[in-house]
């Protein structure tokens, strides 16, 4: 197979793997940022609105402790405080680093940087860019970049990566699929970071765009990293339920906002009287699940939002999400949009340490693929905040790790896994079969979205379980052919592959959490347990194996 080398493997060109890539090529190492879509427009980052974050616009009653304190009040006591407190002692310098590479924030009247609340958050310390396009001037800011360091930096578009490659217990590189090309690639690398986003398209409704379906999970499970509390899917709370075009879109006023069951309740008096709509995520996802699961839901299966109180405050300060619901008919200043929750994040991920090392040597993650800093909860506009700290830790740690390995061997083929040699063998012939392979898709989400959604129950995870090993069958029985270049259908079966691992993990570990924790709610177990403990998955034979810890042990 073809070969390529080079110092450090970033798969992935969200904000966190751009970010990985610029702070390793400025140590001089030859990177490679490789992405499945197109490198610095695809992945979530592009739709993110605010960031958190400290600077020299901070409240003066804001701090690192502040900060720090209400990260882990949010993370209902899963979340990893080594990583909250390398992120709010970092995030001053990096957002430093974007306003010195060109990223323009936001600015109030008086021109000093616009700040605004977010739930949870107990002080203002939200900023944005680009008019509230941050996510993309920041990926526009870190391509910018990445060109100056062009002779160190390469980026590859449209390849897919099909599994890890490793030699003994270290990674050394991926085996990629060049959908251009119809190729595929051994990528040998020193040192590897996964960057893959997250796993919104596993469910029906979701928030996500098409490239996030858990690839990076199911790699860094593939090659025998270990994953934390994956049950904590968070779900946005409002986002649009109808019509089908915009389903998921992210209302992220809400706290601007009353919500109504179908009976004119203002339910949100029962479930959080003091913060009622102005509440955290978890909370008010299960809150509106609830009301629709006791028949008091609109017809789409959500509730009721209305505006009409704080209209000039929204049109101010979201005029861009308030245009994109008036372009498509939701008229938000005489009417009620239906909105409900969308899957938007997960929580868990590969455990990494404070220098976003796996527990497989050679294996590096950031962004949303790594796990344990939000615990059971993440904060409004900590995400964009995760990328930007433990990318900038990615690319440095997995800089210096480079230093110290030097392999000359070549890859073979018996060297890639039984996963990724099930993936080119189907791939390199073409396949007549009874399934096509974004039915396998399809068969995940709806598996997901009917049992593991924001209320869960014993019976829902079993049958999720039961029904989840079925859809091993149908990868078998896929139909495929290989004539096509850039063929969807090469990469809905790809996709299909890692959604089903990164499913399996996400049942299992709920399976194993008997209690309700976070965004992991639990109807016959209602309950946060007293004793505090992580679910961990790992591999053995191709089959997830779950086990749990209390928290501080692995
Ligand atoms: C609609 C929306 C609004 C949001 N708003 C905010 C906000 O206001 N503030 C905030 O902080 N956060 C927000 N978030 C969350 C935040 O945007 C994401 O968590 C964050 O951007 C993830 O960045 P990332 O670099 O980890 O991954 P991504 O930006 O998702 O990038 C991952 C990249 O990996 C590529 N990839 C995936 N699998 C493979 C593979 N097998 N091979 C090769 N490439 C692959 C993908 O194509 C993608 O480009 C929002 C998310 C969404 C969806």
């Amino acid at each position: 197979m073809n070969e390529i080398k080079t110092d450090i493997l970033i798969i992935g060109s969200g904000a966190a793997g751009l970010t990985a890539g610029v702070y390793a090529a400025q140590l001089h190492k030859k990177v490679l940022v490789i992405d499945k879509g197109a490198v610095g427009k695809s992945g979530s980052t592009v739709g993110a609105v605010q960031m958190a974050g400290l600077g020299e616009w901070s409240n003066p009653l804001d701090d690192e402790r502040a900060y720090m304190r209400d990260i882990e009040n949010s993370g209902r006591g899963l979340s990893d405080p080594a990583l909250a407190k390398t992120l709010v002692n970092d995030i001053s310098k990096r957002i430093e680093d974007l306003t010195s590479w060109g990223l323009k924030l936001d600015r109030d009247k008086s021109d000093q940087a616009a700040v605004y609340p977010t739930a949870g958050h107990s002080l203002p310390r939200s900023i944005s860019a680009r008019k509230g396009k941050t996510g993309l001037g920041i990926l526009q800011t870190l391509i910018r970049k990445a060109k100056t360091l062009s002779e160190n930096l390469h980026t590859w578009s449209d390849v897919i990566t099909l599994d890890l490659v490793k030699s003994s217990t270290r990674v050394i590189g991926a085996v990629v699929f060049d959908l251009k090309k119809n190729k595929p690639y051994v990528i040998k690398a020193k040192a590897v970071i996964l960057a893959t986003g997250g796993i919104g398209q596993l469910y029906p409704t979701t928030s996500n765009p098409v490239q996030s379906t858990g690839d990076g999970y199911s790699l860094g499970l593939g090659a025998g990293a270990s994953l934390i509390d994956m049950e904590q899917v968070q779900f946005y709370p409002v986002s649009l339920v109808t019509p089908r075009s915009v389903a998921g879109l992210c209302i992220s006023f809400y706290h601007y906002s009353n919500l109504y069951n179908t009976f004119g309740e203002r339910f949100m008096e029962t479930y959080e009287p003091e913060t009622l709509e102005n509440t955290t995520r978890d909370k008010l996802s299960i809150a509106i699940a609830s009301e629709v699961v006791a028949g008091r839901g609109s017809d789409h299966g959500g509730v009721w939002l209305d505006i009409s109180s704080q209209l000039e405050k929204v049109k101010k300060e979201f005029l861009h999400e308030f245009n994109i619901c008036m372009d498509r008919g939701i008229d938000l200043t005489h009417g009620y949009a239906e909105v409900g929750p969308a899957a938007h994040f997960m929580m868990g991920g590969v455990h990494i340490d404070v220098n976003t090392a796996s527990s497989v040597p050679g294996l590096y993650v950031a962004g949303e693929t790594a796990g344990g800093l939000h615990g059971g909860n993440r904060l409004g506009n900590n995400a964009l905040t995760e990328c930007l700290v433990f990318g900038a830790k990615a690319g440095i740690n997995a800089a210096w790790e480079s230093n110290n390995y030097e392999d000359q061997s070549t890859v073979t083929a018996e060297a890639l896994s039984p996963f990724a040699t099930k993936l080119l063998d189907t791939m390199s012939r073409s396949v007549s079969g009874s399934v096509k392979s974004y039915q396998i898709k399809q068969r995940i989400q709806e598996i997901l979205g009917t049992h593991v959604a924001v209320l869960r129950t014993d019976e829902g995870l079993k049958q999720a379980a039961k029904q989840l090993e079925a859809v091993d069958d149908l990868l078998d029985q896929v139909e495929m052919s290989t004539e096509v270049n850039y063929s969807r259908e090469l990469i809905d079966y790809v996709e299909g592959a890692h959604m089903l691992r990164t499913a399996k993990a996400i049942v299992g570990a709920a399976l194993h959490r008997k209690e309700s924790r976070g965004a992991h709610f639990n109807s016959d177990h209602p309950s946060p347990a007293s004793n505090i403990y992580h679910t961990f998955v790992t591999k053995e034979n191709e089959q997830v194996v779950i086990h749990t810890s209390p928290k501080g042990e692995k």
